[in-house]
C-alpha cells in the first residue's frame, strides 16, 4: 500500500506578506572555511549560529530554501514555556536527573526570546503579555491544575484562573472553565523573529546563504566538507537544524519524526469593536480539545487561529469550513467575516512528544522532533548548542544527547493523524 504524505501547498501566509525584510540575499558561492557549519535557517540553526558569532566564533549556515521557510516561518508565534508535554510527563520519560535539567532550562525559555528580541531590537510584534492554556470544558480543569503546579515547582511565575477570570480575558463565553496564565509567556510574529535572529548573527559576523541546500556532508582528513549546489563549507563541527523540514539530504535527520500539519487561518482586521471584545489583553491562547484550537489576535486586529491538519485539496475546503464553525462557536461576534489567509506547516512528532539531540558523528549535532513547540526550544537549543561546542564539555549541556533514532511507520503514523484529524473536523461538524 503506498501512503502518501500531505504536502505543503504553498499558501501564502500572513506572516509571509508582513514580515520584515530579509537580510540574507546570497547563495553559497564558491568554498569556504569555518569552525562550525550550521544547516537550517529556522529558529534552531539561527540562534546556534548568533550565539557562536557573538562568542567571536567562525560560523556559516547554509538553507535549502529562504530564512524561516520551516516551521519557524509559518507558526502561530505563541511563545510558550516548556514542551507540549508536562514537566512530570518529561522526568517519566527520561528519568529524574536528566527530566530536572531538561525541563529547568526551559521553564523560563520565553525570557530567552524576549531578551534576545529586546537585545537585538528585532521588530516582529513581541509581545510579553502572557499566554494562557484555555479549558474547554469543566473536566479539563483537574489536568491544567496539574500542570500549573508542576510549573510552578520549577519556579514558573504561573498562575491558575478561574471561569469567570478566563471568560472576561479570552472574550468568550464559551471558555468560562479556567486556566493557566503564564505571564512571562507571549506572541511573536514569528518569520520576522527568524529574519531578525538572522540579521543579529549577521552583524555578529556569521555568515549566512539561502538557497543552499545541503547535498551531502563527509567527514575528509581536515574536517567536515558540507556540499551545497555551489560551494562548499569545510568546518570542524556540524549542526544539522533541518528539524521537521529535513530533506533526503539531511543525514536521515527526516526519519527521526512523524511528520504532522498544522493549519491556521487568519481574518482581515477585525472591525474595532468586535477586535477589542476578544483577547482584549492580547495575551495568547490555545485550548485542551482534541483538536487543539489557538486563538491570537495580531496587532493589527486580526483573529488567527490554528489546528491541526492539512490543506490539501478537498481537505482545504473542509478544515476551513470546520474552523469557521469553531470561530463562531467560540467568537459568535465574527460570524459571517470571511478568512484572508490560510496556511500550513509541518512540525514533528517523536514517539515519546519529546524533542531530541542526537550526535550523528563525533561533532555533528542533529536536534529535532519539538513536537509542535519550538519558539523557545529552538532558541535555547540553539544558545546551549553553541557554549557546548565552544567549550567541548557536554556535562553542562541540559538535554540528553542520543544517537539518530528512526521512528517506524512514519508515513503511516502521519497518515493516520492527517485522516484521524480530519475525521474529528467532519464528526465536529455536521
Ligand atoms: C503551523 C505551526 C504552528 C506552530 N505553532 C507554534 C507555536 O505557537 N509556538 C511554538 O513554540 N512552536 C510552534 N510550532 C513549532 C515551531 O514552529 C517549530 O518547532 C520550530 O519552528 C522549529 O524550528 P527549527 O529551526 O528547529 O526548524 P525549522 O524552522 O523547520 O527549520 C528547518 C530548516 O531547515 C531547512 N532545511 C531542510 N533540509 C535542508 C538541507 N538539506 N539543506 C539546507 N537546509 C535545509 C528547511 O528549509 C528549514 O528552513 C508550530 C509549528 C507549525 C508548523
Amino acid at each position: 500500500m503506498t501512503v502518501y504524505l500531505p504536502q505543503d501547498t504553498g499558501e501564502t501566509s500572513l506572516w509571509g506578506d508582513t514580515a520584515i525584510e530579509n537580510p540574507v540575499t546570497e547563495k553559497l558561492n564558491g568554498n569556504l572555511q569555518a569552525d562550525v557549519v550550521v544547516v537550517g535557517g529556522g529558529f534552531t540553526g539561527l540562534s546556534t549560529a548568533l550565539h557562536l558569532a557573538e562568542s567571536g566564533v567562525s560560523v556559516v549556515l547554509i538553507e535549502s530554501h529562504s530564512i524561516g521557510y520551516g516551521g519557524s516561518g509559518r507558526n502561530a508565534g505563541l511563545v510558550n514555556a516548556g514542551v507540549w508535554k508536562t514537566p512530570d510527563y518529561v522526568v517519566k520519560q527520561i528519568g529524574v536527573e536528566a527530566g530536572d535539567r531538561f525541563n529547568q532550562a526551559l521553564y523560563d525559555s520565553p525570557n530567552v526570546v524576549f531578551e534576545l528580541v529586546n537585545r537585538y531590537q528585532i521588530d516582529c510584534q513581541a509581545n510579553q503579555c502572557g499566554t494562557i492554556n484555555i479549558a474547554h470544558k469543566a473536566s479539563a480543569i483537574e489536568y491544567l491544575q496539574n500542570r500549573c503546579d508542576q510549573l510552578k515547582k520549577l519556579g514558573a511565575s504561573v498562575r491558575f484562573l478561574d471561569g469567570d477570570t478566563t471568560q472576561s480575558m479570552s472574550g468568550s463565553a464559551y471558555y468560562s472553565h479556567g486556566g493557566i496564565l503564564d505571564p512571562n509567556a507571549g506572541t511573536i510574529q514569528p518569520l520576522s523573529y527568524a529574519r531578525g535572529l538572522a540579521r543579529a548573527a549577521i552583524e555578529k559576523g556569521a555568515r549566512l546563504f539561502q538557497e543552499s541546500p545541503l547535498l551531502s556532508l563527509e567527514r575528509e582528513e581536515k574536517g567536515w566538507v558540507a556540499k551545497s549546489e555551489s560551494g562548499e563549507v569545510l568546518a570542524d563541527k556540524v549542526v544539522l537544524a533541518t528539524n521537521a523540514y529535513s530533506d533526503r539530504n539531511s543525514q536521515g535527520v527526516q526519519n527521526s519524526t512523524v511528520p504532522v500539519f498544522i493549519f491556521q487561518c487568519a481574518t482581515a482586521p477585525l472591525p474595532d469593536k468586535i477586535a477589542e471584545s476578544i483577547i482584549p489583553q492580547r495575551q495568547g491562547m490555545w485550548d485542551t480539545q482534541t483538536l487543539m484550537t489557538s486563538s491570537r489576535v495580531d496587532e493589527t486586529g486580526r483573529l488567527v487561529m490554528s489546528s491541526a491538519g492539512s490543506l490539501q485539496g478537498f481537505k482545504n475546503i473542509i478544515r476551513q469550513s470546520w474552523m469557521k464553525h469553531m470561530r463562531n462557536k467560540i467568537y459568535p461576534q465574527t460570524k459571517g467575516l470571511p478568512w484572508e489567509y490560510y496556511w500550513t506547516g509541518q512540525v514533528g512528532l517523536t514517539s515519546n512528544k519529546i524533542l531530541r539531540i542526537q550526535l550523528l558523528a563525533p561533532g555533528v549535532f542533529a536536534p529535532s522532533g519539538f513536537n509542535g513547540r519550538g519558539i523557545g526550544p529552538g532558541t535555547v537549543i540553539g544558545k546551549h548548542l553553541a557554549e557546548t561546542l565552544i567549550s567541548g564539555n557536554r556535562n553542562e549541556f541540559p538535554f540528553p544527547v542520543e544517537a539518530l533514532y528512526n521512528e517506524s511507520w512514519r508515513k503511516t503514523r502521519s497518515a493516520y493523524y492527517e485522516y484521524g484529524t480530519l475525521g474529528l473536523d467532519l464528526v465536529d461538524r455536521f
